[in-house]
């Protein structure tokens, strides 16, 4: 029987391979991640132009390795889409979003949470019905959770989207196109769907305060999204002079730094106590 021998060079690690063994743990590790406690949802809140107040709030996804320590959403969500357990992960979520409303509900904070989708969960025919019957376990009216799904997501597979879309949008969910204007569709393929909001990318909106071609884009955008009926949110909103610029343009809802950084559930009623109206 020939023995496999290890190639000397195989022992020394370069940048490549060292990466690629990080992907292939992660992958690995994130089977366990739910089962081992070690994730959680951080919130960061959208404030309404009109009235300057915070009733809606983004549920962002967190995991702390325990030996690699903090891993990026944007690094472990792309493995999970391109690695199958991302179903797996949205439900995790969807069920930990919804019992945190009811938690809040039950102290007296009515915010409304918005969620992110990947393209299979978009997909994905059963998604509607679990998540009606989250709304119903935890007692919750279907306007306080919505959906951001990023353009590129929904034209993978426009028919199979478009049903999931309309479904929850009968469902009551509102749905907002995420990370707006970094993808190749038109508004005119976007009004196709049953869609409430657009979410200006914050590629767009970080520099909107000293950057003339992004003011220009951002205006027309809002412009635009307006005439179609659809409100409009910034993210990406770091200082005042964006916010003021951002509100004078008429956009409905502002969401950054400048604002909050997203936090974790348990630190957001303190912060809503504290927070005074814009
Ligand atoms: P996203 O949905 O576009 O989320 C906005 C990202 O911008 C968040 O990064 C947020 O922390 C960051 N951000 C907010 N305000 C500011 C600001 O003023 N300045 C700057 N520079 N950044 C700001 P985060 O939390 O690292 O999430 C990255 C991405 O990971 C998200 O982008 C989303 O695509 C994905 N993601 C996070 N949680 C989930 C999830 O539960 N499910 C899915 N499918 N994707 C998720
Ligand atoms: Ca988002
Ligand atoms: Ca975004
Ligand atoms: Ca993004």
């Amino acid at each position: 029987m020939a023995r496999r021998h290890r190639h000397p060079h195989q022992r020394y690690l370069e940048g490549q391979d060292e990466h690629h063994l990080r992907q292939l743990t992660l992958i690995r590790d994130l089977q366990d991640a739910v089962g081992n406690g070690e994730l959680w949802m951080a919130y960061q809140p959208k404030v309404d132009t009109r009235n300057g107040r915070v009733e809606q709030c983004e549920a962002l996804m967190r995991w702390r390795h325990p030996s690699l320590g903090f891993v990026p959403p944007d690094e472990f969500i792309s493995l999970a889409e391109r690695s199958g357990s991302i179903g797996m992960l949205s439900h995790w979520m969807l069920a930990n979003v919804c019992a945190q409303l009811h938690a809040w509900q039950q102290r007296g904070y009515h915010l409304s949470v918005a969620v992110n989708l990947s393209a299979s969960d978009v997909v994905d025919r059963q998604l509607a019905t679990y998540l009606a019957s989250l709304l119903e376990r935890y007692r919750l009216a279907p306007a306080r959770l919505s959906i951001e799904v990023t353009e590129s997501a929904v034209m993978q597979d426009v028919d199979a989207a478009m049903s999931t879309l309309m479904a929850l949008n009968q469902l009551g969910l509102r749905i907002a196109i995420d990370d707006y204007g970094t993808g190749y569709s038109s508004l005119a393929q976007i009004k196709r769907l049953p869609v409430d909001e657009l979410k200006i990318d914050k590629s767009f909106v970080l520099a909107i305060d000293s950057q003339k071609d992004d003011l220009t884009i951002v205006s027309s955008t809002i412009e635009m999204g307006h005439s179609l009926g659809l409100r409009l949110v910034a993210e990406g909103v770091e200082n005042r002079a964006s916010a003021e610029l951002l509100s004078k343009l008429g956009c409905d809802y502002l969401q950054g730094y400048w604002v909050a950084k997203p936090m974790p559930a348990d630190e957001l009623p303190a912060w809503l106590d504290n927070f005074t109206p814009l």
